[in-house]
């Protein structure tokens, strides 16, 4: 999605080899007009899906959902990294292991909005290993739903989150795709090329 490459160029900041940070528009800030073309680019290349429900883990997670039920016509689910009060024990759940923050939390969707009826379009603002998006398949594996696939909107190609999904056969589309940051130097994957 070149206006994203464009917008990652222009405001990304790459802070080692394996971090860039897009706090401008996506992880802090958000830019809604971008938002939603990204719900569109997601809800356009799974139309076909039979999607009937979107899931996400917090917080950045939900920018991009949210567009994406929208423009699909259902509910966004984001997956919670804490219990709250309100949350009890009608839970699905799972632990995932965060990337940035090196440390593990247990992440929770209530089973009144996820069931076996339903097919999941799983979103997410980054893919670096894939715990996140394995995290949110198994709570859909848990409450019996079929998964349409994984929308994400930044993967970095270079690490192994891509590969190891792609090689169980899920279908996992990427709207910018980094094969590296060495050097400070944000370069793309050539659209068409193979991931
Ligand atoms: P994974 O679970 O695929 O290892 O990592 C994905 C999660 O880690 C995303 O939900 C995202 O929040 C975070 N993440 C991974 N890499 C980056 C990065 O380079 N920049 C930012 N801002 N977040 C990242």
């Amino acid at each position: 999605m070149d206006k994203l490459e464009q917008k990652i160029r222009d405001e990304g900041r790459v802070l080692s080899d394996t971090v860039i940070k897009v706090d401008s528009f996506l992880n802090h800030q958000i830019d809604p007009v971008l938002m939603k073309q990204i719900g569109d680019e997601f809800a356009n290349r799974f139309a076909d899906a039979g999607v009937t429900k979107v899931l996400t883990l917090e917080s950045s997670g939900i920018a991009p959902a949210q567009m994406t039920g929208l423009t699909l016509g259902v509910p966004a689910i984001f997956a919670r990294k804490r219990k709250s009060l309100t949350l009890n024990d009608h839970l699905y759940s799972t632990t995932v292991h965060s990337f940035t923050k090196n440390q593990s939390n247990e992440i929770s969707v209530s089973k009144d909005y996820l069931s076996s009826d339903d097919t999941v379009l799983i979103l997410d603002d980054f893919l670096a290993n894939g715990q996140a998006a394995l995290g949110l398949m198994n709570i859909a594996q848990q409450a019996g739903a079929s998964l349409a696939g994984v929308g994400i909107v930044i993967e970095k190609g270079f690490q192994d989150g891509g590969k190891l999904l792609r090689e169980q056969g899920i279908r996992v589309e990427s709207l910018a795709i980094i094969d590296s940051l060495a050097d400070q130097k944000i370069t793309f994957h050539k659209e068409g090329a193979s991931v």
